[in-house]
């Protein structure tokens, strides 16, 4: 679609929802040729008020949405872009919605953490959670079901908020390698197999920067709050590399405020006795343990090595040997998955027992086998009703939604959400998602996210990518963590949720 803009050039947010809206469309913004289907996004700034007109002329249809600013427009430059963009964002969302009567699950919301409306919204407003549900319904034309999503995961914000000090970062550890590769996997991620040579050198640069970051977190008198080994899968290295692993970890960094250690043990056909006793000796608090179907047949179809029973023997064993905090993963929207396979999926997971559910929807990504791969993949609609499906029954079993992030690349445009049943949030994944504190990543791919939560200003410290690279650059790498040097965390600025308010919601 032709794309004018005048008064503005808020490329982006236009663009982000032209993709929702009209998903079959891409932008242009440079042709100026008359065609059949163009629009209009105007800004003006009238009396200190803005004003943004988008029109729309879209295979035979005319639509045109008005939306003003309530107040005058805030002075400081941050807030007043941030509420030029959402006018431009909502009448160019309202004039589409009128052409092509789709309305989109996360309505006129562009970014990916749409958490940060809720709680930014309570923390200015001193508003409830569910006030904030109804704000994101009027404001942004989230469906309902979106919204009460947002509330109990800012509720859970919060909540992570008052558990976190000033000096409290958590630390991500990244083991780049699988057993062998899923259809949907875009990740760096090395088969095992393949990538054999580089797995002891890899461990080896692992550990030097381990070591490093160690004294670096000493030296600046920071606490590890929360410590994640991911993936990849972990759980592809040896019950020895583990435990070698976990015993650097632990001693060069001190964990004695560490309240969370999380263990992707991801697939299966990597879970083993000896490998979840390492993890356990090694100090881990919580793992996962990722089916992504319970089906035999879309396991087979995503190129799985597993079945649906190797999953609920690797659980046993789990709970077996003490693991009190247990996360399982499935995906909505798997090729050759239908409703009732993905409620047979969820159900059995249920059975199980599980403390957190993070349910997914397909993304169909550059560089994955999806792309071009002749997969039967269920549509939008399909996945729609599978989310449906998961919100009603996880409600019943007492399971709340604690973090989202909207997924981009999936039909329909849908999110992943966590989980987890009371008192079982993952503090680590909140951290993330809502970025309360930094996160220190070591490995390959790693990204270090240093927050100050004052500015809300993030700076990130890139490691190289792939496992070869990043063992043969691991000087320059560990030189890089010095940045973090120059790291303040100033202190929250979000209102916390007071006793009171909880009763209110
Ligand atoms: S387990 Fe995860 S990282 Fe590994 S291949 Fe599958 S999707 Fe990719």
């Amino acid at each position: 679609m032709n794309i004018r803009l005048a008064g503005h050039d808020y490329k982006y947010a236009v663009e982000q929802i032209l993709l929702s809206v009209f998903p079959e469309e891409r932008a242009d913004f440079r042709s100026t040729d008359a065609t059949e289907n163009l629009a209009l996004s105007t800004l003006e700034v009238k009396d200190g008020y803005g004003v943004s007109i988008s029109k729309i002329r879209y295979k035979g249809k005319a639509a045109e949405a008005v939306v003003e600013s309530p107040s005058p427009l805030p002075v400081e430059k941050i807030l007043r872009d941030r509420e030029l963009q959402r006018l431009v964002k909502l009448s160019f969302y309202r004039a589409s919605v009128r052409i092509t009567g789709n309305s989109p699950p996360w309505g006129a919301v562009t970014g990916i953490r749409p958490v940060k409306l809720a709680t930014r919204y309570i923390a200015e407003n001193s508003a409830l959670p569910s006030e904030a549900a109804d704000f994101l319904v009027r404001e942004y034309h989230v469906a309902p079901s979106r919204g009460k999503l947002c509330s109990y995961a800012a509720e859970a914000s919060f909540r992570a908020m008052e558990q976190l000090n000033e000096r409290d970062v958590s630390l991500y550890i990244a083991i780049p390698f699988c057993p062998s590769r899923c259809a949907y996997c875009s990740f760096v991620s090395q088969s095992v197999e393949k990538a054999f040579k580089l797995v002891t050198p890899y461990m080896n640069a692992l550990k030097m920067e381990i070591e490093q970051t160690g004294k670096l977190i000493k030296k600046l008198g920071l606490n590890v709050k929360t410590v994640y080994i991911g993936g990849g899968t972990p759980t592809s290295l040896s019950a020895e590399m583990l435990s070698d692993l976990m015993e650097t970890t632990a001693k060069n960094i001190d964990l004695r405020s560490c309240c969370e250690y999380t263990v992707e043990a991801g697939r299966p056909d990597t879970i083993t006795e000896d490998r979840l006793r390492a993890i356990k000796r090694g100090g881990a608090t919580r793992i996962s343990i990722n089916p992504q179907s319970m089906r035999d047949c879309v396991l087979e179809v995503i190129g799985r090595n597993h079945t649906g029973s190797d999953i609920e023997k690797s659980f046993a064993l789990a709970r077996k040997l003490g693991f009190d905090v247990i996360n399982m993963d499935l995906i909505a929207g798997l090729p050759s998955d239908t409703v009732e396979g993905f409620k047979y999926s969820l159900n059995r997971v249920l059975e199980l027992g599980p403390e957190n559910i993070t349910v997914h929807t397909l993304s169909i990504k550059r560089g994955s086998r999806l792309i071009n791969g002749g997969y039967e993949i269920p549509g939008g609609r399909t996945v729609g009703a599978m989310l449906d499906y998961g919100f009603d029954t996880l409600y019943e079993n007492n399971f709340k939604p604690y973090y989202l992030y909207k997924q981009k690349f999936t039909p329909g445009g849908y999110e992943n959400t966590g989980w987890s049943r009371a008192g079982t949030d993952s503090l680590y994944n909140i951290c993330i998602m809502e970025e309360l504190h930094s996160i220190i990543s070591v490995g390959a791919g790693g990204v270090t996210k240093l927050v100050d939560a004052t500015t809300g200003r993030i700076e990130r410290i890139f490691n190289k990518k792939y496992p070869r690279e990043y063992i043969d650059s691991i000087d320059s790498t560990v030189a890089a963590k010095s940045l973090i040097s120059d790291y303040r965390h100033k202190g929250f600025t979000k209102r916390q949720l007071t006793a009171d308010d909880r009763k209110h919601f």
